[in-house]
């Protein structure tokens, strides 16, 4: 059987670059799984329906709740995302890597039920490019922008939850820091046990003969 693969969360405000760190760290790790969301968020321009989000009615989205068939669900900016649970399971059984980019609500659920689970915040280097990023994402309503930066220090003010702060002042090196921190948590020493055991009840087969090798 392989060994459980590990379950990375990703969160942080809207705008701080954490779809683009992950788009980023998928393409280039073939062993890291994309959870992809349900939401009854319309989609964005460009926006793709099992690609990017799982684009679902309000009616489909409290069916799957009422099923047991999201691992975690939360109302965030006034639309409902959730994350389904077989997907996600069944990645980390064969061995994945699964990340999961939700808000702070969702990961908090997962933290209670995944305490193995690794969770990494992502910040913006300061509010002003943080706001400067929405505009210029420009996916949003003004509307929605304001909404978005207002819930910032909110959202900012519960990374101390998490297990590592990230600051996304560039892609490319931000990206390479969540690779560091996936990298040094397969090297855990609760993550290995099967190695120990399997070393310490392994008979040496030179024991009888053994002499030690000269210089
Ligand atoms: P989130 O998924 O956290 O809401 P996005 O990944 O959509 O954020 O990024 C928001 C905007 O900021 C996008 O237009 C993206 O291209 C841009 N962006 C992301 N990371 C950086 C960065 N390090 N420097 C400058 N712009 C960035
Ligand atoms: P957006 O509408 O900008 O794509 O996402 C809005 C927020 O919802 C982001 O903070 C994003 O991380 C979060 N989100 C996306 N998918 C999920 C999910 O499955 N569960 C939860 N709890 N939050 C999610």
């Amino acid at each position: 059987m392989a060994q459980q693969g590990i379950l990375i969360v990703i969160s942080g405000p809207s705008g701080t670059g954490k779809g683009t760190i992950c788009r980023e760290l998928l393409r280039s790790n073939p062993h890291l799984k994309y959870s992809i969301s349900a939401t009854t968020r319309p989609p964005r321009v460009g926006e793709v329906d099992g690609v990017n989000y799982l684009f679902i009615g309000k009616n489909q989205f409290t069916t799957m709740i009422d099923n047991g068939e999201l691992l975690e669900w939360a109302e965030v900016y006034g639309n409902f995302y959730g994350t389904p649970r077989h997907y996600v399971l069944d990645q980390l059984n064969n061995g994945y890597d699964v990340v999961l980019e939700i808000d702070t609500q969702g990961a908090m659920k997962v933290k209670d039920n995944f305490p193995q689970g690794v969770f990494v915040y992502i910040i913006p280097p300061s509010l002003d490019e943080l706001a400067d990023r929405i505009y210029k994402r420009g996916t949003d309503s003004l509307d929605a922008i304001q909404n978005r930066l207002n819930c910032a220090s909110g959202e900012l003010s519960l990374a101390h939850n998490y297990h590592y702060i990230v600051v996304n002042d560039q892609v490319a090196a931000a990206v390479q820091k969540v690779e560091t921190i996936i990298t040094a948590e397969k090297y855990r020493a609760e993550r290995n046990t099967d190695l120990i055991d399997s070393l310490c009840h392994t008979k040496c087969t030179c024991n009888e003969h053994w002499v030690p090798s000269s210089k």
